[in-house]
């Protein structure tokens, strides 16, 4: 094998490690919170996320704040029906919505400092914290 094919070669092996790396992170995080896989399906030129409040209870969060952040992050507008469920409006495939969760976990549910999700978000005096319940820790997150 001559060097460039090697250099080639490992630097497929090394994307492929990182995402292996990045999908067991994520299980471990959704299972440790004992959340759901997003589930949601394209009707028309919408998007239906059908276990959205579900997962936002399981995370011990309010469906109002995690519409918000996951409408930024997908560039699109959001609501919440009486059922629970979330209308985006535009298609999103299973991948955008996945990594909007991810994010979301990632900044407002996962504790910085020593990575517990066991925390929850206060707001005080406009500025919201998330504070550790694990390690007493409080990060302000925009
Ligand atoms: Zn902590």
């Amino acid at each position: 094998m001559n060097i460039k094919w090697a250099v080639v070669l490992s630097y497929i092996e090394l994307l492929n490690r990182i995402k292996d790396q990045t999908r067991k992170d994520t299980n471990v995080v959704t299972q440790r919170l004992n959340a759901p896989q997003p589930d949601a399906v394209i009707v028309g030129n919408r998007t239906v996320w059908k276990n959205f409040s579900v997962i936002a209870s399981a995370l011990r969060r309010d469906p109002r704040h995690m519409m918000i952040i996951a409408a930024k992050e997908l560039g699109a507008a959001m609501t919440i029906e009486n059922d629970g469920r979330a209308v985006i409006y535009g298609k999103k495939d299973s991948t955008s919505i996945k990594n909007v969760m991810n994010y979301y976990i990632k900044m407002y549910v996962t504790c910085p400092v020593c990575g517990s999700p066991d925390t929850k978000l206060i707001k005080e005096k406009k500025i919201l914290f998330l504070v550790c319940e694990a390690c007493g820790a409080r990060t302000p997150v925009v």
